[in-house]
């Protein structure tokens, strides 16, 4: 090695630099003290060595730069096999890469005007005119190399050839310093925040349609008094992007439902906190969870409620759905976790509910829960009350909703409707009677005529509606507030 160092006698001394290890999780420019190399191909270049496992959070830390949010794109990158050079340079590299700025290199900002700068600034290696992102190319000229060095591997030697984000001119061409930028998203960063693409992932995924996802997006952003970051600027087009990338990744992964979800949840281990296939009598339990939505969960749930929503028929998806909800301050329903099973869910919740609380309590140890609220009397109630160590109300907005729905379809006699609604009522609040039965008896006897409803409470309803009325009698039941936010959640899905 040392005999080879002549060749390039100013970078000799690289490898006695410090390695730098910020102890922050992302870490810019600013948190490193740069060294200037005179002469040779990187003279004038700030370097710095730095641990190559940390390459990551560099690259992150140096896009959210706050004057001039950017997204560094790999421009060029190179690899060398180990051991495929018997000399190398001291700072040969086993892997080059090359990161620019996303407002960069080419300049399309005069294109709108018809003035074309055919001398726009490119890498030696550039990837062509990328039709799709011109409209956010500003000439940005700022860039730096990673060299993970031949002779150290752990090693990453970072060279920063141009720490501004400025054009060939040298003025700024994006960013709050860029007075062109004003008011438009090149004031900001180039690409929305991982936060916001969760949120807008997790809606897609209950099947939320992109309209309504846009429509109450900016009503959001109306609200708050017009664009303050990128994430404001969520586009039709960002939305109908994640669309696809949902629509590529979790759908027909293999010809064979059961292996597509198997493939499914080996590549969104991550969002999945509870997965039991289905094998001989034990039935296919999903659940699901994203880090936005569990960090909704410690923020909205800590001393509120979470609302279990059960919703069957949501044509898209082959088992029922569950989905969990929290309410923020302008109780707005937010999903903070799905169960898909191909049981009732009822079943099996003492299989995922205790990993779902702790997975909150690892996160914020001092979270408490005030209720939980079930819309199914089915429930092992004590499992819940064991895993949240909180009060359990049952949700009859549910119940009530289906029977209305249903007399307004099947009777035509609004005094006949409004009688059978109280009727029905009472038989769930039949507190006083000592056979629930009697009282269902004595309804069916009513309203005999009534055929076509009768039909339908006899196969949905007569087979539980003892655990209605025992569920109501045990249970506190939730007030109008919570069933109405849930209610407004569940009529936003079903809009589509
Ligand atoms: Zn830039």
């Amino acid at each position: 090695m040392k005999g080879h160092e002549h060749k390039i006698p100013r970078m000799e001394d690289i490898l006695n630099l410090p390695v730098q290890d910020p102890p922050c999780a992302e870490f810019s420019a600013a948190h490193i003290k740069w060294v200037k190399v005179e002469g040779g191909r990187q003279g004038g270049d700030d370097i710095a060595l730095i641990p190559f496992a940390r390459v990551g959070d560099f690259v992150k830390g140096e896009s959210s730069n706050a004057e001039c949010p950017a997204s560094f794109r790999i421009e060029s990158r190179r690899r060398r096999p180990e051991g495929s050079i018997s000399k190398p340079r001291v700072d040969g590299y086993l892997e080059y890469t090359l990161y620019w700025c996303s407002y960069g290199p080419e300049d399309y900002r005069e294109n709108e005007s018809g003035v074309v700068d055919g001398s726009s600034t490119k890498p030696a290696s550039g990837k062509g005119s990328r039709p799709g992102r011109r409209h956010m190319m500003r000439g940005c000229i700022c860039h730096f190399t990673v060299k993970r060095l031949y002779t150290r591997p752990l090693l990453a030697l970072i060279i920063y050839n141009q720490r501004n984000h400025v054009d060939k001119s040298g003025s700024p061409c994006h960013g709050i310093l860029d007075q062109d930028a004003m008011g438009t998203r090149a004031m900001y960063a180039p690409r929305i925040s991982e936060e916001q693409r969760q949120k807008v992932m997790s809606m897609l995924y209950v099947g939320i349609p992109l309209d309504s996802i846009v429509q109450h997006h900016m009503e959001m952003v109306e609200g708050h008094g017009g664009p303050h970051n990128r994430d404001d600027f969520l586009s039709r087009n960002d939305v109908r992007n994640m669309e696809r990338v949902i629509r590529n990744s979790s759908h027909e992964l293999h010809e064979d439902d059961e292996c597509s979800i198997r493939m499914w949840v080996q590549r969104h281990r991550k969002n999945v906190f509870y997965f039991q296939d289905s094998s001989g009598s034990e039935p296919f339990v999903l659940g699901m969870q994203t880090d936005w939505q569990l960090q909704q969960l410690v923020q909205y749930g800590h001393n509120g409620y979470i609302a279990f929503h059960s919703t069957f028929g949501l044509k898209k998806l082959k088992y029922p759905l569950c989905t969990l909800l929290v309410f923020n301050a302008s109780r707005d329903a937010i999903p903070v976790a799905w169960v898909i099973t191909s049981s009732f869910v009822s079943q099996d919740i003492h299989k995922w509910i205790g990993l779902l609380a702790e997975r909150i309590q690892t996160k914020d140890p001092r979270w408490r829960l005030d209720a939980f609220l079930v819309d199914d009397p089915s429930f092992e109630i004590s499992i819940i009350r064991e895993a949240f160590q909180c009060r359990v109300l049952l949700c009859i907005w549910r119940a009530r909703r289906s029977w209305i729905r249903r007399l307004l379809k099947t009777c035509c006699n609004f005094d006949v409707q409004r009688e059978m609604f109280k009727h029905l009522g009472w038989l769930l609040y039949c507190t006083r009677r000592p056979n629930t039965m009697d009282s269902v008896e004595e309804f069916m006897q009513v309203f005999v005529d009534q055929c076509a409803f009768m039909d339908y409470f006899k196969s949905r309803w007569l087979p539980n509606i003892e655990l209605w009325a025992n569920g109501i009698r045990s249970l506190p039941v939730a007030g109008p507030e919570p069933n109405a936010a849930i209610e407004s959640y569940h009529l936003r899905l079903c809009r589509s």
